[in-house]
This record gives C-alpha cells, sequence and structure tokens, in this order.
C-alpha cells in the first residue's frame, strides 16, 4: 500500500503554497514511479468557521492512521490555547503525535542573495517541551500568572527528550556525511540545572558517535558565531526555544524565511511543515514564494523513503530539492520576496518544468 499524507492547507498564504506544492510533488512522484496517497482535511481558521473546531475530529481521525502530513503555515497568535475548539494545530499535532525533531535545514544556494554565501547546516530542535507553555505540561498551561503584576513561566526539560533529540542529532550528522560535526547550543552557564540534563545527555550519546567532531556554545555566543562563521555549523542540537530562534537566523542568512523548509518527526508519523507563517501581508495576492512548503514536503518524501526502504520515494524527493535549486539558479522565474515577478502558480509551473526536463 502506498503511504498516505493528510493535507492540511492552513490560514493566509497556506491554500496558495499548498496548492503549488501538491502540484509540484505529485509531478515528483509520478516521474520517479512513486505512489503515495494525498488526503485533504480541514485545519485552521476555516476548519473553525466550517465545522467549529479548529482540528476536527475527521481531520484527527485521518492523521491517526497516516504515514505523514503536509501542514500550511497558521496565524499562530489569534488561536487561544485555553479553549480546545481553537487549539493552535501546529502545536496540538506535535505534541499529540509526539513528533519531537524539528529538522530545520538552512542552506545558501546559487542564485538567491543571502548575507552569508558558505551556509549549509541544519538546526535540530526538540520540539515537545522546553519553554512552549501550550505543550510542556500533561494538564494546565506552563504560564502562570499568581497576581496581576507577575508571570511565572515553567521550561520543562527532561532526560527522554534530551537523549532523542541528540541521538537525532548525531545519526543526521552521520547521515549528511559532510562537516560531521555537531554543535550543542546551551545556556548551562545560567541554567545550570536544566542545560546542564541537556549537555549531560548529549555527551552521552556523543560517546556513541566518536567519528563526529563535538562542540558546544552558550546561545548567546551561537547568535553570533553563526554570523561571523556560518561554514562552522553542520547539525546543531539544541533545546526548544533556541533552536526555533537560531533556525529563523539561519534561514535569513541564506537567503530568507521563503526558502526555510521542516520536518516534524516522530517515531512513526512525520510532517511537513514550512518555517515562516501565513504571511497576512500578501495572503490572496498570490505571490508567496512556495519553496519552503514544497521543500518540506521533499523532506518528508525522503523520511518516507528511508522508513520504508522505498527507493522511489527518495528519487522524488530529491528531484524536487534539485528543481528548486535549479530554479533559482537560474533566476528567469522568481517571486516577489527573492527580487522577481512571478507568481505563486508560475513559479510553482517553472519548478514541474524543471522536474519534466524542460527548464
Ligand atoms: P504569522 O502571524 O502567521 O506568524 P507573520 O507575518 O508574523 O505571520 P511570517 O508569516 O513568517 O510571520 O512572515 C514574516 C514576513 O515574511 C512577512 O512580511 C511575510 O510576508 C514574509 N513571508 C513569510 N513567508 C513568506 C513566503 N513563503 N513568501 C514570501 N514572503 C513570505
Amino acid at each position: 500500500m502506498p503511504p498516505r499524507i493528510v493535507v492540511l492547507a492552513g490560514d493566509g498564504i497556506g491554500p496558495e503554497i499548498v496548492t503549488a506544492t501538491c502540484r509540484v510533488m505529485e509531478t515528483a512522484l509520478r516521474r520517479a514511479n512513486a505512489a503515495v496517497e494525498l488526503v485533504h482535511k480541514p485545519i485552521g481558521l476555516a476548519a473553525l468557521e466550517q465545522q467549529g473546531r479548529t482540528i476536527p475530529a475527521e481531520t484527527e481521525a485521518a492523521i491517526k492512521s497516516a504515514d505523514g502530513v503536509l501542514l500550511g503555515p497558521l496565524t499562530t497568535h489569534v488561536y487561544d490555547i485555553f479553549d480546545p475548539k481553537t487549539a493552535n494545530p501546529s502545536a496540538y499535532l506535535r505534541r499529540n503525535f509526539d513528533l519531537y525533531a524539528n529538522v530545520r535545514p538552512a542552506r545558501s544556494r546559487p542564485g538567491v542573495p543571502s548575507v552569508a554565501k558558505d551556509v549549509d547546516l541544519v538546526v535540530m530542535r526538540e520540539n515537545t517541551e522546553g519553554f512552549y507553555s501550550d505543550r510542556n505540561l500533561l494538564d494546565g498551561n506552563g504560564e502562570l500568572r499568581p497576581d496581576a503584576d507577575t508571570v511565572l513561566s515553567v521550561r520543562v526539560i527532561t532526560r527522554k527528550a534530551c537523549l532523542r533529540i541528540a541521538r537525532a542529532g548525531f545519526e543526521l550528522a552521520r547521515a549528511r556525511k559532510g562537516k560531521r560535526r555537531v554543535s550543542l547550543i546551551h545556556k548551562a552557564n545560567v541554567l545550570r540545572r536544566s542545560d546542564g540534563l541537556f549537555l549531560e545527555c548529549c555527551r552521552e550519546v556523543a560517546r556513541e558517535f566518536p567519528e563526529i567532531a563535538v562542540d558546544d556554545f552558550h546561545i548567546d555566543a551561537a547568535a553570533m558565531h553563526l554570523i561571523l562563521k556560518p561554514a562552522h555549523f553542520d547539525v546543531i542540537v539544541t533545546t526548544n526555544m533556541y533552536g526555533d530562534i537560531l533556525s529563523d537566523e539561519a534561514a535569513g542568512l541564506a537567503g530568507g524565511l521563503g526558502l526555510a523548509a521542516g520536518l516534524n518527526a516522530g517515531e512513526r508519523l512525520a510532517m511537513a511543515q514550512a518555517v515562516h507563517g501565513s504571511a497576512p501581508d500578501i495572503t490572496g495576492k498570490g505571490i508567496a514564494n512556495p519553496s519552503a512548503e514544497i521543500m518540506s514536503a521533499a523532506m518528508l518524501l525522503q523520511w518516507l523513503a528511508e522508513r520504508r526502504d522505498d527507493a522511489a520515494l527518495g528519487c522524488a524527493g530529491e528531484a524536487m530539492q534539485t528543481a528548486i535549486d535549479a530554479t533559482l539558479a537560474q533566476g528567469k522565474t522568481l517571486t516577489p520576496d527573492l527580487g522577481g515577478r512571478a507568481s505563486t502558480a508560475q513559479f510553482a509551473a517553472a519548478v514541474v518544468e524543471m522536474l519534466e526536463g524542460r527548464g
């Protein structure tokens, strides 16, 4: 049976870039002789309007029996996390399906104007705990307000989560065959217990990977080194909030949010999701860059390929990445965020032409 991917369009520019992504993915799959079943389900603000819930029961049930999810961006700040009917789907799905590894690559590319030319790294961000108050407790919320002028934020760091994100990072550094380096990012000089536990776990896992070089930086120093010497970094392993911030910084260095792809991976399920938000300022104009969503979908196909030992799926994913690179390098059809005048649909058509060898 072919793997089943649940497609969730999301808010804002979501439907525009997810439509473009499905078009590119269907072409890549056909040409690689690979099969995937795509099942479209409602999510987010559109689902709230139609069915009274941001995550309808039929959507959750479809995800439970699926192999992967393709999620469009969501207008995160409008969700009321205290009401289950208006839960933020991104946080809910990451937590409830235990999608613990948020894999966010950043790479500078020929043809794409960027602050730095030598970025080629992956941020491996822990995705289920840390400071994220809507997902780090079984019940209740990790932000407490004992009186009008006081707020306490609970940060959760567990041995289990640290060990598995460290293992995912080291395995990736081994598989990438790149600089073979893992950089551990923390603030253990101040957060001695929590980031101390994170470091202890990472060093324990590091002993299983003697061929991988290991270093570590405080988060503040890492933010600077990333700008001054981005080529140093290969795989960055870090906790939730540091990873969120560093991956946006790396995306900014390497050509902008429109190119920042991501995968949320668990043991059984993975969810493709671009790093950027729903871009309300350009919604409906048909000019959003779909590259990040397309490359996120490609990462999902490659993740499925490895787990199912399905070379054709892997070829489809790789072809999507290569076609995006080639379209960007050619520079003829670029969306406005990259200095061009093409629409989302025109960019997707150019990528499809590349895949079909007509580019
Ligand atoms: P949200 O509330 O959903 O987080 P936001 O505007 O705060 O939205 P982003 O959606 O990430 O955050 O957008 C930040 C900026 O980057 C905006 O100016 C947006 O138009 C731009 N942007 C984000 N994604 C894309 C994209 N795929 N193509 C073009 N521009 C984008």
